[in-house]
């Protein structure tokens, strides 16, 4: 199988599950110069009026799904700051994996910023564990159910609490070029709107991270309990170390991982050329985080031996070759 890469970004093509492309330029690239043409000034005018109108509950405006993270900082400024929205309701909703200094630090520095309510939803221990590790060992996809909930728990929180509004982040079928269209909202729920914020503000990992910064938001390099490698930034998903494992597993099943998803963004972003962007991903996406790793296998105690053999049972051989040292590599990039 030829390997191509995107001619604007270098992302690769034909591995990720429904990535367009037109003409050999992927459709995440067409929508980050499409967002050009959407007027994001009328859709925050019709969002502070859409939230008025839609008060449901006495104390709350509406929920806000949260990880203390970057993203999270910035969902919760822009409603406060730019929408007139005084008491979101959070939830935060977590899982077995270890919990960085900075993941500890960033929810609490969110929540005490501005003074908010949280819920703190945790999963069954076992039941997680016993999720995580069949999809794993069945799909290579060990976060897929923790990812559906993530998405679920909030929606479900809002319905109990009587709150009509939800608050996502980004529309990633839009950022990830799956889908030409930047919907506000997610499928309808009864009852319940749940609405993409960055479909009101437009998306830019670079932006949102220095927007968070001015209200307290800190990287992993600001602690030293986790020097992550196979990244090319340390702003990004930094709340626990095993759940990097999930998306690392897409590197033995399409030939890519974080790396290629952050550097071709930045190249969208205008602060790499595709050549810069190409040696990250070639020096860098098919490493594993050796915490990451530990901490996956730890909780859910399998054996570094099982981890190994899963990624070879799953590896992508029309693009995927092992290196000397026994790495899974891309053949286009060893
Ligand atoms: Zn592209």
């Amino acid at each position: 199988m030829d390997i191509r890469l995107c001619k604007k970004c270098g992302f690769i093509l034909g591995t990720r599950p429904g990535l367009k492309e037109v003409d050999g330029v992927c459709l995440a690239c067409i929508n980050c110069e499409n967002k050009k043409n959407i007027d994001f000034k009328s859709r925050q005018e019709w969002l502070t009026e859409y939230i008025k109108q839609n008060k449901t509950n006495q104390e709350y405006d509406c929920v806000v799904g949260v990880s203390g993270g970057k993203d999270s900082h910035v969902i919760v400024k822009k409603l406060i700051e730019n929408h007139g929205v005084k008491n979101p309701l959070l939830v935060n909703t977590t899982h077995g994996f270890k919990r960085t200094q900075a993941g500890e630090y960033d929810l609490k520095n969110l929540v005490n910023h501005y003074n908010l309510d949280l819920i703190e939803y945790k999963l069954k221990p076992k039941d997680f564990v016993k999720e995580t590790k069949e999809d794993f060992f069945n799909d290579l996809h060990p976060l897929v159910r923790f990812e559906e909930k993530l998405y679920d728990i909030p929606v479900q929180i809002a319905k109990q609490f009587n709150i009509k509004l939800v608050f996502m982040g980004e529309n990633s079928a839009f950022e990830y070029g799956t889908s030409e269209e930047l919907e506000i909202f997610n499928k309808k729920e009864e009852d319940v709107e749940v609405i993409y914020l960055f479909s009101i503000h437009p998306y830019s990992a670079s932006g949102v991270y220095n927007e968070a910064k001015t209200i307290g938001f800190k990287d992993l390099d600001e602690f030293d309990d986790w020097q992550r490698q196979g990244t090319i930034e340390s702003f990004s998903q930094i709340d626990t170390m095993g759940n990097m494992i999930d998306i690392y597993t897409k590197f033995h099943k399409f030939g890519f991982q974080r790396v290629s998803d952050m550097a071709c963004r930045f190249v969208r972003e205008g602060l790499l050329s595709r050549e810069q962007a190409i040696q990250y991903i070639k020096d860098n996406d098919w490493i594993c985080d050796e915490g990451a790793r530990k901490d996956f296998c730890e909780t859910l105690n399998i054996t570094e031996e099982e981890f190994n053999q899963t990624l070879d049972k799953f590896a992508n051989k029309d693009i995927l070759v092992k290196d000397a040292n026994g790495n899974w590599r891309r053949k286009d990039l060893i």
